[in-house]
């Protein structure tokens, strides 16, 4: 028998199922539309800290979620033989004003405390580094806790990893499994509003573009005034992101991801007029509470659910698989409070 059915095929639900199956279980993936065709089909990647100052048991989680990835990603890449893409090439951001010199300098001293002094946030002089993107102040924050993935490939990687561990990868449900998780996305937060006539969270869509451009394929990622430039392992760049609450076409691209690729390249001029190979767009998952919500499902009986990855999916979803596998398969129960689905209640 199926120890464990999982209702979709995203980073959160193939991480969890992996993440079950390297602890023994028997795992079912379930997906109609098959690996990675919702949010988690993305090009971007960036896998980047909060800012270290107010910590809280959110950035905390976080913290230690971007922490476990590289061994998460490199167990599963060991185990289904393909590659998602990771690496800890860490982050540069320009710093715009003095105020903002000010700011990432105060960061540089709790990023010490609250990082454990295992990865740093330096104000560094642009004179000093092979920097592509010019900074207006002269100064830039390195980073060397941020990490890129490639997104659509890490989640064929898990899909792999998870089929090497005896699990399966299908479109529709074969046997009736012990437990049941729906990690369904923007549909299920849909569902949740529509049934409890509340607003649960709903899908709020991004769109990015991938750009035929090496900055170098361990070159830090860029951040600057909202966006986000990643280098991918395969000479590729990709731009992030929109971030859209009103829209008609839920997967198409418009306008507003040329503006985006043309502030890119005015911020970054290296790229020139690097060609577009890519334009995709997909709807990030948003809980009402904005924060990742797991637990026992609040309309399917005996089920659970994890969803809300909303702006860092990928990034949450090491720690996610964790808590979800200790949850449903060894009953600990150590969700923090602010990803509760009471949260959003
Ligand atoms: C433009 C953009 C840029 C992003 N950039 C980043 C980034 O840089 N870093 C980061 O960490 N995150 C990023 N994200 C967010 C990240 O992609 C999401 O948080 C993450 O993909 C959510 O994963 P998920 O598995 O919960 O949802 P999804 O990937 O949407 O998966 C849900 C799955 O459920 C399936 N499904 C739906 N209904 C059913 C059903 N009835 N039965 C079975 N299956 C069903 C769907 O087919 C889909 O495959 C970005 C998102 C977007 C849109």
């Amino acid at each position: 028998m199926v120890e464990l059915r999982v209702f979709g095929a995203g980073v959160f639900g193939l991480s969890i199922a992996w993440e079950a199956a390297r602890r023994g279980a028997r795992v079912e993936v379930v997906d109609p539309f098959g690996v990675a065709a919702g949010a988690s089909g993305g090009i971007v990647g960036a896998l980047a800290p909060h800012v270290p100052e107010n910590w809280n048991p959110k950035k905390q989680i976080q913290f230690e979620s971007l922490e476990m990835a590289e061994g998460f990603w490199a167990e599963v890449a060991a185990t289904g033989g393909s590659d998602p893409g990771y690496a800890r090439s860490g982050r540069l951001q320009p710093i715009l004003d003095d105020a903002g010199l000010a700011l990432a300098r105060a960061r540089a001293v709790t990023a010490q405390t609250l990082w454990q002094g295992r990865y740093h946030w330096r104000v560094v002089d642009q004179a000093e580094i092979a920097t592509p993107i010019p900074s207006p102040t002269g100064w830039l924050i390195h980073d060397s806790l941020s990490a890129r993935i490639h997104p659509r490939r890490a989640c064929i990687a898990l899909a792999d990893a998870i089929t090497a561990r005896g699990g399966s990868i299908m479109t529709e449900a074969s046997q009736t499994p012990a437990i049941t998780l729906w990690a369904t996305g923007a549909a299920d937060l849909a569902a949740l509003s529509q049934a409890m006539g509340r607003n649960m969270g709903q899908g709020v869509k991004g769109q990015a573009a991938l750009l035929a451009h090496d900055l170098g394929r361990d070159a830090p990622q860029l951040f600057v005034d909202a966006l986000h430039i990643v280098p991918h392992a395969d000479g590729t760049l990709a731009i992030g992101s929109t971030s859209e609450n009103d829209f008609n076409n839920p997967t198409g691209t418009d306008e507003q991801l040329d503006a985006l690729i043309a502030r890119a390249r005015l911020l970054c001029p290296v790229l020139g007029d690097a060609p577009v190979i890519a334009r995709w767009a997909g709807l990030r998952p948003r809980a009402r509470s904005r924060a990742p919500m797991l637990g026992v499902h609040p309309l399917a009986p005996g089920a659970f659910i994890a969803n809300g990855g909303f702006k860092i999916g990928f990034g949450m979803a090491p720690m996610v698989a964790r808590l979800m596998a200790d949850l449903m398969l060894e009953g600990r129960d150590a969700i923090p409070d602010s990803f509760r689905v009471a949260a959003n209640l």
